[in-house]
């Protein structure tokens, strides 16, 4: 038995998009499976989860990996927020997806998550000039060189310490716009899609205080000419990855566009900025998918169009899209009978203003 320190790590109730929060608990490791890892609790005035009289909030621990930055045996782990009597709390998006899971997991859905981001250093994108623009864009996405692309050491940093936590990262790139990157997580099951989503976003924080940048999620960062940063969302269910799958896709992208609207409501705060039908994005005001199609809503990647089976790609969602929600939109969507964030108290963006 020896002491090791747990990084618990959880979402806070910021409106319209919630941040990431976490604190350190010693404790005796080390730890092998989730029951090693105590319940603990933090002060929810302060993270906009409750009222001042009444504040105490718990962490249940839900998932948990090593901790690539301080080292094994120590771990970061994944928390949903309960109340003080221990039901789900109201930012708790997380269990909701947990839920449904029980009901469609024999359906095998599985996700994989584009991340794109764009570094900063006090309050300007990293690289850029002072008081001024780079050059247009056009010879960035996927660039090699320091005249081209910018923050590559944090880059590199995050993946390989994504690699050494056993996070499913699947790529990284350099984007359209300068100082803007994008990594890939899965394909996994939903929850571990979403808590390895979290996860890394968390390492990439956490390495950008030592290289004193922070990477912003916003949709749509700088006005103007530039690329937006989306969250496109890759999804299959089994009958998707076998024979006849390209019809089931189809059919799901039919569905899909009935709940176009609601789906938007939870795909990021401000993604009317960067659904414009511009830089590679349809409006957000309309639904379309088609094959290959980087200027639909949907697109139906050319490998599964020629295999008759494999997946689509959601690129709707923003960068700073809650997975645990996009991902319970659209397996209700596609496994059951439509999507209705109501129901859930979900909103962060209205596409009827
Ligand atoms: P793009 O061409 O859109 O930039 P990327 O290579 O960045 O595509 O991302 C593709 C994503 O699709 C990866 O995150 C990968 O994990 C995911 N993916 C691959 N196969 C499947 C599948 N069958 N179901 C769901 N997601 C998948
Ligand atoms: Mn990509
Ligand atoms: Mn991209
Ligand atoms: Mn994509």
């Amino acid at each position: 038995m020896a002491k090791i320190m747990a990084e618990y790590i959880w979402m806070d109730g910021k409106k319209p998009t919630a941040k990431l929060r976490s604190k350190t608990k010693i404790i005796e490791g080390p730890v092998r499976e989730l029951k090693d890892l105590p319940m603990w609790g933090f002060d929810g005035s302060s993270t906009k989860q409750a009222e001042g009289h009444f504040s105490d909030c718990m962490l249940k621990p839900v998932y948990f990996i090593p901790d690539p930055v301080r080292g094994e045996p120590n771990v970061l782990v994944m928390c949903e927020v309960l109340n003080a009597d221990g039901t789900p709390h109201a930012t708790n998006t997380r269990h909701h997806l947990a839920k449904l899971m029980e009901k469609y997991g024999a359906e095998e859905p599985i996700f994989g998550f584009e991340q794109e981001y764009t570094l900063y250093r006090k309050d300007w994108p990293v690289g850029w000039p002072q008081h001024g623009f780079p050059h247009p864009q056009g010879r960035y996405y996927c660039g090699v060189g320091c005249d081209e692309v910018y923050g590559r050491k944090v880059v590199e940093t995050h993946m390989r310490d994504c690699i050494k936590a056993g996070i499913s990262i699947s790529g990284i790139n350099a984007e359209v716009m300068p100082a803007q990157w994008e990594f890939q997580i899965g394909p996994l099951p939903p929850l571990e899609a979403a808590d390895q989503l979290w996860l890394a976003r968390w390492i990439l924080y956490r390495h950008g205080e030592d290289f004193e940048v922070y990477a912003k999620l916003d949709p749509k960062p700088m006005a103007g000419d530039w690329n937006g940063a989306g969250g496109h969302t890759n999804f299959s269910t089994k009958a998707m990855r076998e024979e006849g799958g390209l019809e089931v896709i189809k059919q799901t992208c039919e569905k899909l566009s009935k709940m176009h609207n609601q789906h938007m409501k939870v795909y990021g705060a401000e993604n009317d900025l960067r659904l414009t039908g511009k830089h590679e994005t349809c409006s957000y005001k309309e639904f379309r998918y088609g094959v290959s199609d980087r200027g639909a809503s949907v697109r139906i990647p050319m490998d599964t169009a020629n295999k008759g089976k494999g997946y689509l790609e959601d690129r709707r969602p923003a960068a700073n899209l809650d997975p645990y929600q996009v991902c319970t939109a659209l397996v209700e969507t596609a496994c059951g009978s439509g999507f209705d964030p109501e129901k859930y108290g979900w909103q962060n963006f209205d596409p009827e203003k």
